[in-house]
């Protein structure tokens, strides 16, 4: 099948042997597997996986990729960019019947963005496999969603609106299902979406397995996860181990607000090096920061959850390509999303919760690649950065004037 290869295929570069020098919290019974060949993968996904350019799993390949083939509920929890999306990809697409044209598996994530990236990826690694798997997501046609399930889909990776809406309208027909993944699932159980994932399941067949993917997930999630998972195998980080060597992270005191802006401006040069993500807290400020960055001549692209969705694909689109090398954006940026040759990650606000500080810088730093983290903070905000910081046994130093070299 022609993928359209918006997930763009990785530039070789020397990257480290193996990214994870990290140590696990595993159940007993989790085996390491070193290469993708001992997987015992169907043919037309091993060839897949190697076209795709991947050579060796990553650790969290080596240990889940194996229980979710198996039909374990499974609890993967990895640094961001470690490979936890290819992890569930090759596990759906070893497990799905390509014979049978029906929904097999349901991926729910938080953002239309992230679930448009995760069809890509299995797109891109079921190329020889005939797979069809469609991203079921907001703000798109609805009869053009309608047409595509009703021709059949193996796999759904979807946000829960729109989901929850197909289900219900029966064009998205469940009894086939047999394998639900949240990605970023602290966050699907977390207020804001647990109701729309609770609809969801209760429309799946019983006995579905469950798999919940993310690099943060705090004990309040694990502890409700009994509720719908069965002996879970779990495959934990410890949360000393989450933040990555490869990402430096620095703040700048600029005291007041009003001093933000020069800041960003001086760094402008820094980060047009190669890409750069800038988060704000509100998209209101994501708006006036644009504004006010394009009214002293400078370069940006901005997408918040405001915009139309066709403006929102056309600026993933060109900052995907490189054509666009600054974006200035909100949360809705903070998960999942993977643009490799992002570096810089600038924090012009603190994020409200300590999760989300660990998936913001993890938009850099790839799979291996170098990264720099940016906060900015105000005279009241040195308390919450030592915070981050303590909570993660982790080092942020103020910024040097040579920071441009570490990029
Ligand atoms: P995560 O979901 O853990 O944040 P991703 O699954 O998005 O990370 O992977 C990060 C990057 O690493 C992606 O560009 C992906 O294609 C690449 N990648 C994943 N697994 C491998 C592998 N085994 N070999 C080489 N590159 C990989």
């Amino acid at each position: 099948m022609a993928v359209n290869m918006s997930v763009s295929r990785r530039p070789k570069q020397e990257l480290p042997d193996d990214l994870s020098t990290v140590e696990f919290e595993t159940s007993e019974d989790v085996e390491v597997i070193p290469s993708f060949d001992s997987l015992s993968l169907r043919e037309d996904l091993l060839r897949g996986i190697y076209s795709y350019g991947f050579e060796k799993p990553s650790a969290i390949q080596q240990r889940a990729i194996r229980p979710i083939i198996k039909g374990r509920d499974v609890i993967a929890q990895a640094q961001s960019g470690t490979g936890k999306t290819a992890t569930f990809a090759i596990g759906i697409l070893q497990t799905i019947d390509t014979q049978i044209r029906e929904t097999q598996v349901l991926v729910l994530s938080p953002t239309r963005e992230l679930a448009t990236q995760i069809q890509k990826v299995i797109l891109a690694l079921g190329d020889y496999m005939n797979v069809m798997c469609h991203a079921c997501i907001g703000g798109t046609n609805l009869g053009e969603d309608i047409r595509k399930l009703d021709f059949g889909q193996h796999v759904v990776s979807g946000t829960p609106g729109r989901v929850f809406d197909m289900i219900r309208r029966r064009n998205l027909r469940t009894r086939s299902i047999k394998m639900l993944v949240m990605d970023e699932a602290d966050e699907m159980l977390n207020k804001g979406f647990k109701e729309q994932i609770y609809d969801v399941y209760r429309y799946l067949p019983p006995y579905t397995q469950v798999c919940l993917i993310s690099a943060t997930l705090p004990h309040e999630i694990l502890e409700m996860t009994s509720k719908f998972m069965t002996d879970p195998i779990r495959i934990l980080v410890k949360r000393d181990e989450l933040t990555l060597e490869g990402i430096k992270q620095f703040f700048v005191a600029v005291e007041r607000e009003e001093w933000k802006f020069d800041t960003l401006c001086d760094l402008y040069d820094t980060l047009t090096i190669t890409q750069a993500v800038i988060f704000c807290n509100t998209k209101r400020k994501v708006d006036w920061l644009t504004e006010k960055m394009r009214e002293s001549n400078f370069t940006v692209s901005s997408m918040h959850g405001d915009m139309p969705q066709k403006e929102r694909d056309t600026i993933m689109k060109e900052f995907r390509s490189g054509q666009s090398r600054v974006l200035i954006t909100t949360d809705v940026w903070a998960r999942g999303i993977d643009v490799q040759q992002v570096s810089l990650v600038i924090n012009y606000d603190l994020p409200n919760n300590r999760e989300l500080y660990i998936h913001r810088i993890g938009r850099s730093g790839r799979f291996g690649r170098k990264g720099v983290a940016i906060n900015f903070v105000k005279n009241d905000d040195i308390r919450i950065l030592r915070d981050i910081e303590q909570y993660y046994s982790t080092q942020i130093d103020e910024m040097p004037m040579n920071v441009a070299d570490l990029i």
